[in-house]
């Protein structure tokens, strides 16, 4: 683990370091607040901190206070060293943000306690952060295909649907459900049927520009979402979506299925409010216009 240590005073910075390596620790070292508050600005600075209390211009204790007050989005552990051992200065100091006070002189001993304590904590406080960013992954998820969930691509939508208004821009929505697919099932088992979801998700993703956003909409209806898109070019990627469902079959095991989809096309009212639920229903309406058709088509929202 890094150590960032934040002391004017070049000697005892060389012994905290010395002692610091001899435990394992990769030492950054900062000869002032100022080079030690640059330093913890970095994306990846070091978490855990030993600062110095008395240092000329920024001192230990309000850098303790201006990182706190920065929000401070990674945790910094923070360690005061200082000659001052009155109880008020462990209270003002602690009070500023520091998470742990030594008094000079100290015993290697003690910090080297103290440290591996900052070090439980940090880690802790790591593993959290992972178990959170996954729990939100898969909040967001679809856990079958990977794609955005309903409720997510309902979000995006409501967002893009806000820009597109203030920016008097075009956007459109794509809702598609996959043809016959009961059959799917019935004939190749539901676990095939998975397999074929996952391939469509795969293929609508890839038929996509970088800025759209697919979700799974339902069981195998899909809804995408094309900011900044005429109708034009929204009908373009709507034939693409179809070609590239139809054009292969999907392969899963020994089975080669053929799949088709059917899409209706919606948009909104540039430069004024369209409604969620509207443009939702309309794509919606179209998709079934399509299924009425003759499926593996697209159909425009009137
Ligand atoms: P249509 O062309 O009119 O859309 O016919 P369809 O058979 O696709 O439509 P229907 O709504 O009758 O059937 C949808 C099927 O999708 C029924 C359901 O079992 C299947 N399905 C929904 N979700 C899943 C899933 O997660 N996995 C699998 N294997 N099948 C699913
Ligand atoms: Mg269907
Ligand atoms: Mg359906």
């Amino acid at each position: 683990m890094r150590v960032l240590i934040a002391d004017d005073d070049q000697i005892s910075r060389t012994v905290v370091k010395a002692q610091l390596s001899k435990w394992g620790y990769e030492v950054v070292e900062a000869i002032d607040g100022e080079q030690a508050w640059q330093v913890l600005q970095e994306e990846d600075s070091p978490r855990l901190v030993i600062i110095d209390w008395m240092m000329p211009g920024l001192d230990g204790l309000e850098l303790c206070r201006r990182l706190r007050e920065s929000g401070d989005k990674s945790y910094h552990y923070i360690i005061l060293l200082t000659s001052r051992d009155s109880k008020d200065d462990t209270i003002g100091g602690l009070n500023a943000g520091a998470d742990d006070y030594i008094t000079k002189p100290y015993f290697a001993q003690e910090l080297e306690v103290r440290l591996r304590a900052g070090a439980r904590i940090l880690n802790l406080q790591q593993s959290l952060e992972k178990a959170l960013e996954v729990q939100r992954y898969q909040a967001q998820h679809d856990s079958l295909t990977g794609i955005l969930n309903h409720r997510e691509i309902l979000k995006v939508l409501e967002n893009e649907l806000i820009r597109s208004e203030r920016q008097r821009s075009s956007m459109a929505v794509i809702m598609g459900d996959l043809d016959h697919f009961k059959k799917v099932n019935d004939t190749y088992g539901h676990v095939t049927g998975d397999a074929v979801l996952i391939e469509v998700a795969e293929r609508l993703r890839k038929s996509i520009r970088l800025y759209d956003t697919v979700g799974r909409y339902g069981g195998e209806e899909f809804l995408l979402v094309l900011p900044g898109c005429t109708k034009d070019e929204a009908v373009m990627i709507g034939h693409r979506i179809l070609g590239s469902i139809a054009s292969e079959p999907v392969q899963y095991q020994d089975y080669y299925i053929p799949v088709t989809i059917s899409i209706g096309l919606a948009f909104n009212k540039t430069g004024a409010h369209t409604d969620l639920g509207e443009i939702v229903q309309a794509a919606d309406t179209a998709m079934y216009q399509a299924k009425q058709n003759g499926r593996n088509r697209l159909e425009l929202a009137v």
